[in-house]
């Protein structure tokens, strides 16, 4: 599933350049991750980067959009072309 920011984001910009999906971006009041770019770093890291870096521990799994990790690998194929090779 993809990951969401909670209200608790600070705006501090760490995260944003961190996805290596371009996943992440300003929203209106606060950063934003876009669902059908997030593959919970997926095919490029073990872990998800953007919450390795957030200061406030604001990124929580999405429980309303989830994926099997499958679905993951289709998502990283399709948005990066290249072959997952995990
Ligand atoms: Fe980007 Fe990875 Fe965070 Fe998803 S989990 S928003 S792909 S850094
Ligand atoms: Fe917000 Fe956390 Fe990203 Fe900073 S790292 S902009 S607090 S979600």
């Amino acid at each position: 599933m993809s990951l969401i920011i909670t209200d608790e984001c600070i705006n501090c910009d760490v995260c944003e350049p961190e996805c290596p999906n371009e996943a992440i971006y300003q929203g209106e009041e606060i950063y934003e991750i876009d669902k059908d770019k997030c593959t919970e770093c997926v095919g490029h890291y073990d872990e998800p980067q953007c919450q390795q870096v957030c200061p406030v521990d604001c990124i929580p799994l999405d429980e309303d959009n989830p994926e099997t990790h499958d679905e993951l690998v289709i998502k990283y194929e399709k948005l990066t072309g290249n072959k997952f090779e995990g």
